[in-house]
């Protein structure tokens, strides 16, 4: 029979995702959230059952699946209301470091973070006072014989403190001298275990994020660890952002569908004036309606991956594939929330915890704005609203 499930060859996947889940109910994400822990079980969990290395190719180690597959190992994790969070970086970085990075790079990495021996989690690009507009980013690498130099501040670098490597975004060349408006950024792959100089500094946040700031000071890497050609960063990052959205966009879609099982379970039990609160329409449509705005985005979601696993470079997809599968999600949190009532607040039905988690993606890695914007400009052909290219 034909199957409409965009989806559908992945089950396997989702079966083992699930079962991992399993060993990692409620309490465990309650008691980490509680002492802004990280989830280190569950991430070792993970990649020793090989899913953390879903994307790295066989002939480093890895199992060589294709973002479909990433995408499905997220929401599956999320679904099962666990947090992908504390190792997505792992997938959506690995893009950038297959497409741009050197066979060396790749020699001496791959096989490690595919044996789950190194980490590869922390994504450094944005800094206090360029925030969205990383074009006007400070952090500079100053090229020395066969060293870098770098000097500057990052802020909302999650989980610098569980990694090994760090994927960073820093200017090599001043922005008045580059070429074109988007030269003169390079990508680098820094083993943090190997320079002296990085302060890392946690973030008290909302969520359980493991995010900090990072101080480069006067920090020495070598040369060789440039990703691709000095001063086309920009791009590589750019390129690297459409898996990170359409990934990211996947957990969304695993919160959206865990938000309205949690919200129509409860529905179903919860009797008030001698009935299921569930008969009521006004409690069921909040619910339908999440499910039906659920589903168009994660159709869209997979739209995208399969454009980005045969080769192209969806932005427009990725992009409204991350806003939609974001908003699906906060309207599911917000259905599932008020249908608890006054038990929607307490700490042990979890669902305060990822009401709180849910609201990041209208925030970041990119907010709604900027997305609004940039489908103003590409798809609908109006003026540019924002950066060098505004008015
Ligand atoms: C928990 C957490 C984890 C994060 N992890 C990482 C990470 O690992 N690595 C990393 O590099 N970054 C990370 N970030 C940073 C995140 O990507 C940024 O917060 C996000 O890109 C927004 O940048 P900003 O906070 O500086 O907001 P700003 O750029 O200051 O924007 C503030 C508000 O103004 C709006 N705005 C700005 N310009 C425009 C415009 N032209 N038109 C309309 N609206 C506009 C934005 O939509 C936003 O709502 C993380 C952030 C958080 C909160």
């Amino acid at each position: 029979m034909t199957s409409f499930d965009p989806t559908a060859e992945f089950s396997a996947i989702r079966e083992g995702v699930a079962q991992v889940c399993a060993g990692f109910p409620g309490a465990y994400w309650r008691d980490l959230d509680a002492r802004r822990a990280y989830p280190k079980a569950f991430v070792d969990a993970l990649g020793q059952a090989g899913y953390l290395a879903a994307m790295i190719p066989e002939a480093y180690g890895g199992s060589g699946l294709n973002l479909q597959a990433a995408a499905v190992i997220l929401e599956e994790i999320h679904r099962n209301g666990c947090n992908a969070a504390a190792c997505h970086a792992q997938m959506y970085t690995m893009g950038t470091v297959l497409r741009h990075g050197t066979e060396a790079q790749k020699r001496t990495y791959l096989p490690g973070i595919a044996d789950g021996s190194l980490r590869l989690q922390a994504f450094g690009v944005t800094e206090p006072t360029s925030g969205t507009d990383t074009l006007a980013l400070k952090t500079t690498a100053r090229r020395e014989g066969e060293e870098y130099v770098i000097n500057g501040q990052k802020i909302w670098t999650s989980r610098a403190e569980h990694t090994d490597l760090m994927v960073l975004l820093a200017r090599t060349t001043p922005r008045e001298q580059a070429a074109t408006r988007t030269d003169g950024l390079s990508v680098f792959l820094i083993d943090l275990r190997a320079v002296q100089g990085v302060t890392i500094r946690p973030i008290r946040a909302m969520i359980n994020h493991a995010t900090t700031e990072v101080f480069f000071d006067n920090v020495r890497i070598p040369a060789s660890a440039l990703v691709g050609e000095e001063g086309r960063g920009f791009r590589y990052i750019l390129s690297g952002m459409n898996s990170e959205r359409i990934l990211i966009a996947a957990e969304c879609i695993g919160d959206a569908k865990w938000f309205i099982k949690k919200g129509s379970d409860y529905a179903r039990e919860r009797v008030v004036f001698g009935a299921p609160i569930g008969i009521n329409q006004g409690v069921q449509f909040p619910l339908a309606r999440a499910q039906a705005h659920m589903m168009a985005a994660e159709a869209i979601v997979y739209r995208a991956a399969a454009m980005y696993d045969s080769g192209l470079n969806p932005g427009v997809e990725a992009n409204t594939a991350k806003m939609l599968a974001a908003d699906a999600s906060w309207e599911a949190a917000e259905a599932c929330l008020q249908t608890h009532g006054g038990f929607g607040f307490a700490e042990e039905y979890d669902v305060e915890r990822k009401f709180r988690e849910a609201r990041l993606y209208q925030v970041a890695p990119i907010s709604t704005n900027l997305i609004l914007c940039f489908i103003a400009e590409q798809v609908l052909g109006l003026p540019k609203s924002y950066g060098e290219g505004r008015g």
